[in-house]
């Protein structure tokens, strides 16, 4: 009896969860996640805050030598985008973003809205607070959660094996302390240096250009024989000489 009764507070407790979410929460779909959440299937020709919020999860699955607009309109790229992600995932790659895609999502962030497998405090041995870049804090904070979804896409394609950071945003106070470009992608935030690892500094550079990287440079290119650096940028610069890019 008191086992029953458990079981009929637990299906209460759902209902108010449901009723104070005001989204239609299924048994099994609940999530224990205080980032974000979806409150509707998303689709082809939709806009608004929640397709944006999905494009930057979204954001590593553009295709080759591509990089996703967010915009919070959901068009033909990242319909496409979505069929990547669910795709690599083994869900159905209909590129419609629904219950089955908001759960893997769910799976795949933490609380503060960055992938599992990445942290600010990983994008970020320069200052706590993002100052002193060539954007503001909060733009290049943004920019690297951005990157993050990024890498964690191309972590999943190369196995699930760890990506080694070894530098990312810097401050220009960082920057010329490290002989960093005056131009250089890290004051924004969106640049990330990456180290040989479970995979060679080549295998890191020729798999970036799946993943939103307009910005790749790599073992012979000047300075970048010891780190692979990916980041984001308007028009595309690759270059990896010794890896056949
Ligand atoms: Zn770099």
């Amino acid at each position: 009896m008191i086992r029953r009764i458990g079981t009929i507070l637990a299906a209460l407790a759902l209902t108010a969860v449901s009723t104070v979410l005001g989204v239609t929460v299924t048994a099994g779909a609940a999530h224990a996640d205080g980032c974000y959440t979806w409150g509707r299937t998303l689709s082809e020709g939709m806009s608004g805050e929640d397709v944006r919020q999905l494009q930057i999860r979204v954001a590593g699955y553009p295709g080759y030598g591509a990089v996703l607009t967010i915009d919070g309109a959901y068009g033909p790229a990242t319909r496409a985008a979505v069929a990547r992600f669910q795709q690599a995932y083994g869900l159905a790659a209909d590129g419609i973003a629904g219950p089955q895609t908001f759960n893997r999502i769910y799976a795949l962030q933490d609380d503060d809205c960055t992938p599992v497998n990445f942290s600010y405090a990983e994008l970020n041995d320069c200052n706590s607070d993002w100052s002193g870049g060539a954007v503001s804090a909060s733009t290049a904070r943004y920019n690297a959660r951005v990157a993050m979804w990024k890498l964690q896409a191309m972590r999943h394609a190369l196995g699930d094996q760890q990506i080694v950071v070894t530098s990312a945003f810097r401050s220009y106070a960082c920057n010329s302390a490290v002989g960093g470009s005056s131009t250089s992608r890290h004051l924004y935030g969106d640049a990330v240096d990456l180290g040989a690892g479970p995979h060679s500094l080549c295998r890191l550079a020729q798999q970036a250009r799946y993943h939103g990287f307009n910005e790749i440079l790599g073992p012979g290119y000047p300075d970048h024989n010891d780190h692979t650096h990916v980041a984001h940028k308007s028009t595309r610069t690759w270059s990896a000489p010794n890896c056949g890019i």
